[in-house]
């Protein structure tokens, strides 16, 4: 575990007994100033992936986790979560994935629409089993990967999901008999389902109704002839701000599915793609303030969108920043919640486009040019989806893990078997000492 952990990741921190992150941070932003930098940073909090890890096997024994690339691949990431051993999903040419260390075996090529030449890389490099949910996709995989391990990627009703995906992707149930047959014609080899309710579901029926469906897929396929083995969950898991005790509630309504619909003894192996719900926390983004401008206060007090006690006066003024990371970076994706706070301000990204708005109407304590501001939960669809637009300077990450998860990880090679079968007793002791510390809200800034 430790070799897959410090492979060229000297960069990583081991945090003293008694440090904390927020000490890293303050530290950081010393650093920064006494070269005159300001520069955004993440501070990456190995620790956190470790305790979602946990919690994740407390609340979902059956379903092993195969983390979701596309949501944050930074390399400490990637093998923090194979040392825990983990498997992973890869929507693209998964080179990136086999360069950190991942093992074909542990791999899923989610993607349901692959070009030809990834399809090839897949099947020289040993990675068989994908996903398809079309004809034409079936017809491709039989020129390119004849051998591979299909999974029927099934739609699903994702119309309670902050992003939905089964516009784009995903067999309908009328379509999945037809689908089936032909992969049959093909001489393809069908072992499993797959579907995804959409990222941040926000309801527990949608993978009720998700697993119900893939039942009766399974049944259809195993009428064709198909040995159905896996059922892929997907992802969509959340466990921050509304979402912090949603990923329980989930659990027991899917493992109450599972057990009805694909009991322990029916054989078959089930995988989920978690994303945002592994990282979305382990991420803290420093910004710096490099400028602001005060605007006197013309707000229409009836048609304010701002939160604010109605019986508090509105300030006189309104604050804008300039802040150095934005909406072409880290932000990309950003949903603020309001917090009550001193004056209503306007925070802007660094680039000259006006749409690089990071929020608006967010209350705040008046800041100062020079200040930075703290980021939580920023893991999720940030880092992986930067821009270069501008030239700014993406933000450095800088991983950190406590002392103590780095001594407990910490075994020779000869004891890493044993560490795997073990893992589970091994994390729930683990679990009882680590006290989760509180999860706050994604995009609530700290000054
Ligand atoms: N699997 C697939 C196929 C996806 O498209 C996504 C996200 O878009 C994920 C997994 C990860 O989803 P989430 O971050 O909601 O867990």
């Amino acid at each position: 575990v430790m070799r897959i952990l410090s492979t060229d990741n000297k960069n990583i921190e081991i945090l003293e007994n008694g440090k904390s992150i927020s000490d890293v941070i303050d530290r950081k932003i010393k650093e920064l100033s006494t070269v005159d930098n300001e520069e955004p940073f993440y501070v990456l909090n190995l620790d956190s992936l470790l305790k979602r890890h946990l919690r994740w096997i407390t609340n979902l024994p059956r379903v092993k986790p195969f983390y979701a690339m596309k949501c944050n691949n930074t390399p400490a990431v990637v093998r923090m979560l194979m040392a825990l051993g983990i498997g992973f999903d890869c929507a693209s040419k998964i080179q990136h994935a086999l360069s950190l260390g991942a093992t074909p075996d542990k791999m899923v090529y989610a993607h349901t629409t692959k070009p030809l030449s990834h399809i090839r890389y897949a099947c020289t490099h040993g990675v068989d089993v994908m996903t398809f949910d079309s004809e034409d996709e079936l017809l491709k995989i039989s020129l390119c990967h004849s051998q591979a391990k299909l999974i029927l990627r099934i739609a699903t009703d994702d119309s309670k999901s902050l992003v939905r995906l089964s516009t784009k992707f995903g067999a309908r149930m009328a379509s999945v008999g037809k689908l089936l047959e032909q992969a049959g014609e093909l001489g393809l080899e069908v072992i499993g389902v797959s579907f995804h309710v959409g990222s941040g579901c926000t309801s527990s029926l949608a993978y009720k109704k998700a697993i119900a469906d893939a039942r009766l897929v399974f049944d259809m396929a195993s009428l064709l002839g198909f040995q159905m083995k896996l059922l892929d969950i997907g992802g969509g898991f959340s466990a921050i701000g509304d979402f912090q005790d949603k990923f329980e509630e989930f659990s027991g309504v899917i493992n109450e599915a599972l057990d009805k619909f694909f009991p322990p003894d029916s054989g078959v192996e089930i995988i989920a793609e978690p994303g945002r719900y592994y990282v979305e926390s382990a991420f803290t983004l420093a910004v710096n303030v490099m400028a602001k401008r005060v605007v006197a206060n013309e707000v229409d007090e009836q048609n304010s969108t701002c939160t604010h006690q109605s019986s508090e006066a509105i300030p006189d003024k309104m604050i804008m920043y300039y802040i150095t990371d934005g909406v072409y970076g880290s932000m990309s994706c950003i949903t603020a919640d309001p917090v009550h706070s001193k004056y209503p301000s306007v925070i802007w990204g660094p680039t000259c486009d006006s749409i690089d708005k990071i929020t608006e109407n967010y209350w705040l304590p008046e800041l100062h040019v020079g200040e930075w501001l703290l980021i939580d939960n920023m893991g999720a669809y940030s880092v992986s989806q930067v821009s270069d637009f501008n030239s700014f300077e993406r933000a450095r990450i800088y991983p950190v893990v406590s002392a103590k998860t780095w001594d407990t990880l910490n075994l020779s090679h000869t004891y890493r078997d044993y560490l795997c079968t073990n893992l589970y007793l091994y994390c729930i002791s683990l679990w009882c000492k680590i006290s989760l510390s509180k999860i706050k809200h994604k995009g609530q800034f700290t000054a």
